[in-house]
This record gives structure tokens, C-alpha cells and sequence, in this order.
């Protein structure tokens, strides 16, 4: 009876894959699914085609450690924003997945975005329906059978070539893409061989190993259960209106059984080949099919729809739960932390950026024969702007010298460069031997940023 439990359902007693020959009813949620999923298809093909404050709308460019995102350049040395958008992320996964499963693996991922509503209709148009694919596979090879295969791996071929195209232009950018693809492949080998690589992985993956990945390599499906609870809203069945299950029965009969007709037509749409009824397991990614095609069914023999539903486990079972639980409530006040400190620190990023450390010298300081004394410093500035900008130092202390090799200094956009920086003030300054002097540093682009620092001299 909980064979289930220890078996894969592709995988047949011998081992062998069990191709999943999936159905489709097109319901209420394959259609918001089919929105959802061209939307995403299109701002993932359209992105790096698009402008916004003159620059590619995402763009990694990894050699130049630069990453744009919708018209903001991020640097490597942004680690905090990096932190913050990973961390944001991983909590946003724990919270939705706490309180909606699976939603993610079912709406999202490019997975099930990519096969459920580009190659699977492709394979459809080509090979026709459930019945006739499965015909198609069992034929000996003819003429008929070659062309139809043929024809499909060959579009699967182009899809994934633009796929992985697509892929290419958010890391070296449109305008190389573009260069590249009207040049000869020899003068650019590396992204050619990435190309390769990367629409071989697709053809592979959307041709032949499919839901394999969800079912035995993704690890997010090893670890949603320990996120999920009996009160996490997901895809199931209710057992209580269900059972006891068997084929439709006649009038007389009906009152022993449940509503659910076994007609398998939940088996036969779902991408994984599981079987809903016996609960919640590792392979289903909630992708919904199977409530389309229960309503689809329940809708025929005029009983209410929902026998599969968006639920809890505790409602399907009929006890009471609770949708705001404290688990919800962390990861959401988490969340909004990440967020806040994000735009936060956004709003006050400046463009240039610098920090003051003493020099790498012996002596903290030198005494000068007239008397004053110089402070070697070293000072880290980065130019996290697009441009090159030139900087120079200034002190609003007077009589306060402040010498660079190269005034004013240059960086490149991006660059980050230590400057040593050489500050030479009256020995009358210090008190206790120490003397605070704030240092301003001014950029070509109007940039003004200042700080203090304690210069050392002679205690006497
Ligand atoms: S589609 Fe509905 S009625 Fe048919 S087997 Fe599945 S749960 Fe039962
Ligand atoms: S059980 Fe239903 S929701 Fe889960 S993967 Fe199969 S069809 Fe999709």
C-alpha cells in the first residue's frame, strides 16, 4: 500500500526509466500558469535587449567584475548588496515555501517554465496526443517515426540555441553577442564553446532527462519538506470527501463511496507520474495539473470541484489551522529587514568610496629638521561609478600640507587603488602627542567625501 514511499514512479522494478507520457487539461490554473510562464519567458528573452539610464538592463559581466541591475552598477566590492540579495532571496524561499509548498517549483523555475510551455507543446504539435505519442514510441522505426523525431529534436535544438544565446548576452553583453554571432565562431572560442555547452545542457534536459531533475537531482526538493508544515497552503488531495474511491456507481450506490471516480486522469496530467491521493511526497512540484483535471472530471459527473485543491493538510483532514504561524512571521520580519537595509544602504551609496590606514613605514612619523612633522597614510579609494574620475586631497586645517604622488590622480571605472598620502603639519599642533585633522577627498564629478584621522608626532 506505501510502496510509494520507497519506489520511483518512472522507474520500473527492474530499474529502467518509465517515460512519463504526461496529458494535459487545460484549466483554469494552466491558464494563469501559461501567463505566468510567457511573462517569464519574455522578460528573461527581452532583458538584455532592453535600455534603462543608458545600460543594459542586467548585465554580469563577470572579467569586469560588474554587474548592472535595472540601471544601478554594482561592484565587487558591494558585498554588502550581494549578501543582502542572496540572503534576501534564501529567506524569501524559506517563507513562501512555509506557507505556499512548492509554488515556486510549480510557477517559476525555468524547469517546469520551459518544458510545460515551450517544448512539451512543441512535442505535442509534432507527435499529437498522449495516445499517439505513446503509439509513436512503441512503432518500429520508419520513415514516419524518423521524421517526426527528427523534427522535434531539431526545434528543441533551436529553442535551446536562443536559450543559451540569451544566456550569453546577460554575461558578456548584447552589443559582443551580436558581434559574435555575424563574426566566425573561430575568433571568438570561448563564449562559442559556452554557447555549445550551454544548448547542449538545454537539449538534453527539456529532450530527454526532464523530470528526472526535479525528482533526483534538484536539492530544493530534498529539503521543502522540513520547511513545509500541516498548515503550508499546497497542492492535495482530500481523502475525507474522496475515499472510500471506485468507479462511478449508480444511483443506489452512491452513498458508500467517495467522490473519487480512480480515473486516474490526476496520474495521467501530472509531468511527474505520481499518484496525488497518497499525500504530499518529494516528487509532486505543484504544478497544479492535477486539479485541473480532477475539476475537469468532478465538473462531468456534476459534483462539486476542489476534490484536489490548494489547501492545508489540516483543513484536507478537516482540523482546525492557522495560516500566520511564528515560523511565517520570522522569515517575513526577516525579509523585510533584508529589504530595508537594502534600499537603505542604496539610498546612501555613494559613487566613490575611500578609507584612510596608516603607512606601511617603521615610524608612525617623521620628525623634520624645521621642526614639522609628516604622517605617512595609505588610502584605499575605489570609483564605483562608470566613468573615469579624477580626485585630490584637501584639509580645511590650515598650514597642513597634504602631498600625492600624482595630484590630482586618475581611477578607472571600477578601479579600486591604494594612494599613499603624505600630511606634514606644525609640531605645535599635537597635544599629547596627537593631532585629529579631517581629510576631505574631492572627485572631477562633484563627489566630496571627508574623514578623520589621529596623526602622530613626538610626545613632549
Ligand atoms: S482525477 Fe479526481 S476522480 Fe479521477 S482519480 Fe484523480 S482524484 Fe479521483
Ligand atoms: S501531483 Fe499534481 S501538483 Fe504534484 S506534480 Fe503531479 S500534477 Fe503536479
Amino acid at each position: 500500500m506505501n510502496d510509494f514511499r520507497e519506489t520511483l514512479y518512472t522507474v520500473d522494478k527492474r530499474g529502467h526509466r518509465k517515460w512519463v507520457y504526461s496529458d494535459i487539461v487545460k484549466g483554469r490554473f494552466f491558464k494563469l500558469r501559461a501567463i505566468v510562464a510567457y511573462t517569464l519567458m519574455a522578460f528573461y528573452l527581452l532583458m538584455p535587449w532592453i535600455s534603462i539610464n543608458g545600460k543594459q538592463a542586467i548585465l554580469l559581466d563577470i572579467p569586469s567584475r560588474k554587474f548592472i541591475f535595472f540601471g544601478t552598477t554594482f561592484w565587487a566590492t558591494d558585498t554588502m548588496f550581494l549578501f543582502l540579495v542572496l540572503g534576501g532571496l534564501g529567506i524569501s524561499l524559506f517563507l513562501f515555501t512555509a506557507m505556499f509548498g512548492r509554488v515556486w517549483c510549480g510557477w517559476a523555475c525555468p524547469e517546469t517554465v520551459f518544458l510545460e510551455f515551450l517544448f512539451r507543446p512543441i512535442e505535442r504539435l509534432i507527435e499529437g496526443s498522449r495516445a499517439e505519442r505513446m503509439r509513436l514510441d512503441k512503432a518500429p522505426w520508419s520513415f514516419n517515426k524518423i521524421a517526426k523525431k527528427s523534427l522535434k529534436h531539431l526545434l528543441c535544438a533551436v529553442l535551446s540555441w536562443v536559450i543559451a544565446s540569451t544566456a550569453l548576452a546577460y554575461f558578456i553583453g548584447r552589443e559582443p553577442l551580436l558581434n559574435m554571432m555575424t563574426d566566425w565562431p573561430g575568433h571568438h572560442p570561448l563564449p562559442f564553446v559556452m554557447t555549445l555547452i550551454i544548448m547542449g545542457l538545454m537539449a538534453f534536459q527539456f529532450g530527454w532527462f526532464r523530470e528526472q531533475f526535479c525528482t533526483v537531482l534538484c536539492p530544493y526538493a530534498r529539503f521543502q519538506s522540513v520547511l513545509m508544515d500541516a498548515d503550508t497552503i499546497t497542492v492535495g488531495y482530500d481523502q475525507v470527501r474522496g475515499e472510500p474511491r471506485g468507479k462511478l456507481a449508480r444511483k443506489s450506490e452512491e452513498n458508500n463511496r467517495g467522490d473519487c471516480i480512480d480515473c486516474k486522469l490526476c496520474i495521467r496530467v501530472c509531468p511527474t507520474g505520481i499518484d496525488i491521493r497518497n499525500g504530499n511526497q518529494l516528487e509532486c512540484i505543484s504544478c497544479t495539473a492535477c486539479i485541473d483535471a480532477c475539476d475537469f472530471i468532478m465538473e462531468k459527473i456534476g459534483r462539486p470541484k476542489g476534490l484536489i485543491r490548494y489547501d492545508t493538510e489540516n483543513r484536507l483532514y478537516g482540523r482546525p489551522g492557522r495560516f500566520l504561524r511564528p515560523r511565517v512571521f520570522v522569515y517575513s520580519v526577516i525579509l523585510l529587514a533584508f529589504i530595508g537595509s537594502f534600499f537603505t544602504l542604496l539610498e546612501k551609496r555613494a559613487l566613490t568610496e575611500f578609507q584612510i590606514l596608516r603607512g606601511t613605514v617603521a615610524s608612525p612619523f617623521i620628525l623634520q629638521p624645521d621642526g614639522n612633522v609628516t604622517n605617512q597614510l595609505r588610502v584605499h579609494v575605489s570609483n564605483k561609478s562608470e566613468q573615469v574620475e579624477s580626485y585630490t586631497f584637501s584639509s580645511p586645517a590650515s598650514g597642513v600640507k597634504l602631498i600625492t604622488p600624482l595630484s590630482p590622480f586618475k581611477l578607472k571605472a571600477g578601479e579600486i587603488r591604494e594612494v599613499p598620502l603624505f600630511v606634514t603639519f606644525s609640531k605645535d599642533r599635537l597635544k599629547d602627542g596627537k593631532f585629529r585633522l579631517k581629510i576631505i577627498l574631492n572627485g572631477s564629478s562633484g563627489y566630496k567625501g571627508e574623514q578623520e584621522i589621529t596623526l602622530l608626532g613626538p610626545d613632549e
